[in-house]
């Protein structure tokens, strides 16, 4: 499984890898520190990725027109929105963008994990 992780944080990368390598053993992780280096990785990954971690605050392109670039033309792939910004507003902001699940900083390891469990076997195509 191919995880994309995108924040403009390295420490940030680094803390979501160490929790969500409890996905299991064939996870691979990619990583970007903002908007448009995330689009040239799924470019660069053949278009497609398994999951994407989205940060809301990035230079150059932010995690909300990420999500909304990346719907354009895939409503499949889980997005997890992980960010600071806690506020409604911002969360139906996401939602309506297309996001499948959202996990609010500062959050501990087993919050992270079980969301994206959750989202991933919610969005899991149809055998
Ligand atoms: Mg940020």
């Amino acid at each position: 499984m191919k995880v994309l992780l995108v924040d403009d944080s390295k420490t940030m990368r680094t803390i979501q890898k160490r929790v969500l390598e409890g996905l299991g053993a064939g996870t691979e992780f990619l990583e970007a520190g903002d908007g448009f280096e995330a689009l040239s990785a799924i470019a660069s990954a053949g278009g497609k990725v398994d999951l994407v971690l989205v940060d809301w605050n990035m230079p150059n392109m932010d995690g909300l027109t990420l999500v909304q670039r990346i719907r354009e033309k895939d409503k499949a792939t889980p997005l997890v929105m992980c960010t600071t910004e806690a506020e409604k507003e911002r969360v139906i902001a996401a939602a309506k963008a297309g996001i499948s699940g959202y996990v609010v900083k500062p959050f501990d390891a087993k919050t992270l994990l079980e969301k994206v469990q959750a989202t991933l076997a919610r969005m899991k195509p149809a055998a």
